[in-house]
């Protein structure tokens, strides 16, 4: 195994909340992550680099070791399984709710329901347990218009303000999972580069739990 640690962060809104915090902790890239159109960054710490990937990506480099951490919504942990993974720390940010939604005042479909979402292994699962018959529709973006359009009749999808929803004519109807970032270990690294792994990791800790406190005290 290599002596450097790999971290794979995820792209876009997350990104930009895990940079302050990874700052907090004293993780800091030696470039503009924003303006570069590289991949791979150096950072502050001679033995700490940093990945920059699509957030479905970050659980398979960590899973299959090309990254010794990584940072990762909830729902693509559930959705992706958490094998080859530990899940060491809270990380408390880009908080949201993974929700069923369906038409405004509409009510949910009694028989099979047709339901579009990303987060099929997800959505199989929560249906299943409710002992809903329920056909799972893959879809990769915009789910809003699935119901409008007569794709389907609910979706499962990440909730924040619910203004998407509102936007498009539709509530969220039942909570899945209450999400966060999550950091990510591969559970080899964890054993064999436990000595560097473990500071890093209490460093992070540390700045969440110091953030904690100042939003309670605010
Ligand atoms: P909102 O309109 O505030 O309810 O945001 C909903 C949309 O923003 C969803 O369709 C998601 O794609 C995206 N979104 C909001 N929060 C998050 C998050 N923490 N992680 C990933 N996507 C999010």
């Amino acid at each position: 195994m290599s002596k450097q640690l790999i971290v794979a962060l995820s792209k876009g809104r997350i990104l930009q909340e895990t940079l302050p915090l990874l700052a907090d902790a004293g993780i800091a890239p030696l470039e503009d992550l924003g303006k570069s159109r590289k991949l791979l960054f150096d950072t502050n710490l001679a033995d700490v680099k940093l990945v920059v990937i699509r957030a479905v990506d970050v659980p398979t480099y960590v899973q299959l070791g090309a990254a010794d951490l990584g940072v990762a919504g909830k729902d693509v942990l559930l959705e992706h399984g958490a094998e080859g993974l530990y899940e060491p720390l809270d990380l408390e940010i880009a908080r949201c709710r993974l929700m069923t939604a369906g038409v405004t005042g509409a009510e949910p479909a009694r028989a099979r329901r047709r339901v579009a979402t990303k987060f099929v292994n997800v959505a199989r699962g929560y249906y299943a347990e409710l002992g809903i018959q329920a056909e799972v529709i893959k879809l990769y973006g915009a789910m809003e218009l699935a119901p409008l359009m007569n794709l389907a009749d609910e979706i499962v999808d990440i909730v924040d303000t619910g203004n998407t929803l509102r936007a498009n004519g539709m509530e969220p109807r039942e909570l899945i999972a209450h999400i966060s970032t999550r950091l990510v270990v591969n559970k080899a690294a964890m054993t064999m580069k436990h000595e560097r792994l473990k500071p890093l990791i209490e460093r992070l800790r540390s700045a969440v739990v110091a953030r904690r406190g100042e939003t309670t005290t605010s």
